[in-house]
Formats: C-alpha cells, sequence, structure tokens
C-alpha cells in the first residue's frame, strides 16, 4: 500500500531524511517512534506530499506520488493531479485544526461537500455516522471550542475520515492532549486499526504500538535505527540509541 524507497530530503544544509526504505502493506499499522528532530514528521509529511523529496520514491496504492511516467522519464503532476492523490491520504495532526466557527457536524461535512461534491443532506448523514462512530453522535451541534481536547481531536478523526481515504497518517495526534483524554482518542484510533485501515503513527504511545503495531519504527538522525515486531522491539531493543529512547519516554 506505502512503499517508500531511498527516500532523501534536506531543508536547506541539514538532510533530515538520508535515505528512508519502508514498506506499509494495505491493511497495516506502522508506529513510527524517535526522538525530537529526527525526521518523524517530515517522514509523513513526504507520504502526502506536503513536502517534496529530493531523492527517492514513495508509491501509495501503487501510485508513484507526485509524478507521472511517460516516455521513461518522470514529470511532475498536474496540481489537479495531485490533489486527486492527495485526497486519498488522511492526516491527522497533534493540533486539531478544525474551523472553530463550525460545528463538529459541519467540520466533518466540509470536504465532501466542497471537495467530493456530496450533496448536503448525504454529507450530513455521512458526518452523523461518522461522529456516531467516535463517540460523538451527541456533539454534532457544539463548536470546537465547546468540546474538551479529546473531542476535537476526536472530530478531527471524523473529518478526516469522511473524505474516504485509503490511508491515514497520524502525527502525534495526543500529543497535546490532557493525560485523561489521551485514551478516548487511542480507542477511535484502535478501532479503526480493527476496520483495516492502512495507518502511519507517529506516537510516543508505547502500549498502543506494542497492542496496535504490526510494525515498529525507530527513527533517529534521519535514518531507521530499528524495525520489527513492536512487541519484539520493545521487549529486547538492539540499539543502544533505541535502549535510550525508550528510557526515557517509558
Ligand atoms: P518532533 O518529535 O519534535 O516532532 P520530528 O522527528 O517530527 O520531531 P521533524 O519535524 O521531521 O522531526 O524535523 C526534522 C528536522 O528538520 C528538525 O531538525 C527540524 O528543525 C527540521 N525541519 C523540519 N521542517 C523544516 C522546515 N520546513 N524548514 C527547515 N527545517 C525543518
Ligand atoms: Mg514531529
Amino acid at each position: 500500500m506505502v512503499r517508500i524507497r531511498s527516500v532523501r530530503k534536506r531543508f536547506g544544509s541539514l538532510e533530515v531524511l538520508k535515505g528512508i526504505d519502508l514498506d506499509v502493506p494495505a491493511g497495516e499499522v506502522v508506529c513510527v517512534v524517535g526522538p525530537s528532530g529526527s525526521g518523524k514528521s517530515t517522514l509523513l509529511r513526504c507520504v502526502n506530499r506536503l513536502e517534496s523529496i529530493d531523492s527517492g520514491r514513495i508509491w501509495v496504492n501503487g501510485e508513484l506520488m507526485g509524478y507521472t511516467e511517460r516516455d521513461g522519464r518522470l514529470h511532475t503532476l498536474r496540481p489537479h493531479e495531485l490533489s486527486r492523490q492527495r485526497r486519498g491520504i488522511g492526516m491527522v495532526f497533534q493540533r486539531f485544526h478544525l474551523f472553530p466557527h463550525r460545528t463538529a457536524i459541519e467540520n466533518v461535512m466540509e470536504g465532501p461537500v466542497t471537495v467530493l461534491r456530496t450533496s448536503t443532506a448525504q454529507a450530513r448523514r455521512q458526518a452523523k455516522e461518522l461522529l456516531d462512530r467516535v463517540g460523538l453522535a451527541d456533539r454534532g451541534h457544539h463548536y470546537p471550542a465547546q468540546l474538551s481536547g479529546g473531542q476535537q481531536q476526536r472530530v478531527a478523526i471524523a473529518r478526516s475520515l469522511a473524505m474516504r481515504p485509503s490511508l491515514m497518517l497520524f502525527d502525534e495526534p495526543t500529543s497535546a492532549l490532557d493525560p485523561e483524554l489521551v485514551q478516548e482518542v487511542l480507542a477511535v484510533m484502535r478501532d479503526l486499526a480493527a476496520t483495516g485501515m492502512t495507518m502511519m503513527v507517529v506516537t510516543h504511545e508505547m502500549n498502543f504500538a506494542r497492542e496496535v503495531g504490526d510494525q515498529l519504527v525507530f527513527m533517529d538522525d534521519g535514518v531507521i535505527v530499528e524495525r520489527g515486531d513492536p512487541r519484539e522491539v520493545l521487549a529486547a531493543p538492539r540499539h543502544e540509541r533505541l535502549r535510550a529512547f525508550l528510557g526515557q519516554v517509558q
């Protein structure tokens, strides 16, 4: 489903990704962990092409992201083609980025109505179903400011799902939340994983990685230092840098 090969990315003189290879098979959950500045967010942002890459290739659903191949050459995709590719990839950030002047249900309806041209009635029906799925059936008419951080994040997840993505990217979705609100968001992600959604999750929640992840990837300084079954990797980390990191987060 996601195939990342030899990806390099630099910001000025700073090389942030130094040759990343990673596969995320359909229906699997890959958890990405690592110290601050190791390149985790940049990697996710390269997958949905919020960032361009300097070299390497990324395929999602068999399609090369950002390019089309013609006459044996790569050509940059036109903006509308890139938008189409990106529509299939949902992203949830640490901060929720909800529209403050729209209710929960209006936030969830926005994408389908404006981008997918879904009818308002249909989008509203679908939004209600999605809010129900994230445990917020009774909060549809609340504005973001009237919701807790955990509830806002669940609305953000519902809003992403409304675009019917085949891949979901999560960048530390619980890091900005008060500790008592973390579990309700992780529970929604766990349910989503159980439906077979393909997910890449940057997180410091090692219990989530252990219980839900199919693969754990440890990044440090722009490279993948260690990877494998989360239960095995966490029980017996091989690299000193991963042991040191786990000592800090657990
Ligand atoms: P954190 O755990 O703090 O979120 P991270 O692993 O997600 O860290 P990235 O955000 O990917 O790390 O950043 C990797 C490096 O790239 C950092 O040194 C960061 O300062 C730098 N960086 C990220 N985005 C940019 C940018 N747009 N311009 C310049 N440097 C950037
Ligand atoms: Mg980050």
